[in-house]
């Protein structure tokens, strides 16, 4: 069997994971104002929406941090699902969002590459994952894909993800793996995991993903060749010790 004119066994298997808001869809302001609003009603909470100061960066594990804080004691799931209700009523089925330029060309490219798996790896909960997606257009649904509701910690959220991928594609595990996402957080994961880690964002949040140890920083998808390019070469560098 050969795939482009080399043995398949050489061909290393790579799994793509990509998180969501800010990195597939410009989601974040209003989701953060979601959360706040939701926070306010339910516990009169003045959320901080500065995720890099909490525990994990993921809805469901910031919901038990604070709560646990507030009550003294560990919440319940009910507790938490609560605040996903509260948060999912603060989405309008008229409610527009923007894709990142060339996400859905990108998700449709790696799909459709041999040796390639693409995974969803949100921090978001799932269900307003959903709902953001759907108000970006961004049509997903047959990607395998892990959130908030599957793990409290991002890198359990993108192993989680990588083994619902892995079951798709009928193999036991991807042989390199890359991280793409839009928050330091996010790097942060990938560097836990030992994963290469492509950082999305300009400006000043470039240079805080290059300082958190993205293996390439790319603005978004338009040039579909230089983020794939940026994806493939982090995947590799992140191979490096
Ligand atoms: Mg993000």
């Amino acid at each position: 069997m050969t795939k482009g004119g080399y043995p398949a066994a050489t061909m290393p298997t790579l799994l793509v994971l990509l998180d969501i808001d800010g990195t597939l869809i410009r989601s974040t302001g209003h989701d953060d104002a979601a959360l706040a609003a939701a926070w306010a009603e339910l516990h009169g909470h003045q959320l901080d929406t500065d995720w890099s100061r909490y525990r994990t960066s993921t809805d469901r594990g910031i919901a038990r941090e604070i709560l646990g804080r507030k009550l003294g004691r560990a919440p319940t799931e009910d507790e938490i699902d609560a605040i996903e209700r509260a948060v999912l009523r603060r989405y309008d089925a008229d409610l527009k969002l923007e894709q990142v330029p060339g996400a859905a060309r990108l998700v449709a490219t790696l799909r459709a590459l041999p040796g390639v798996g693409v995974a969803l790896a949100s921090g978001s909960f799932a269900a307003t994952a959903q709902e953001k997606l759907r108000a970006a257009r961004l049509h997903v649904a047959q990607v395998p894909a892990a959130f908030s509701d599957d793990h409290d910690e991002r890198a359990g959220i993108i192993d989680a993800a990588s083994a619902r991928a892995a079951a798709e594609h009928g193999i036991d595990e991807f042989e390199i793996r890359v991280y793409v996402g839009d928050g330091v957080w996010d790097a942060a994961a990938a560097r836990a995991l030992g994963i290469g880690f492509v950082g999305v964002g300009s400006g000043e949040r470039a240079e805080a993903l290059r300082a958190a140890g993205a293996q390439r920083v790319i603005e978004d998808y338009a040039d579909l060749g230089h983020a794939l390019d940026s994806i493939f070469t982090a995947g590799i560098l992140g191979l490096v010790p």
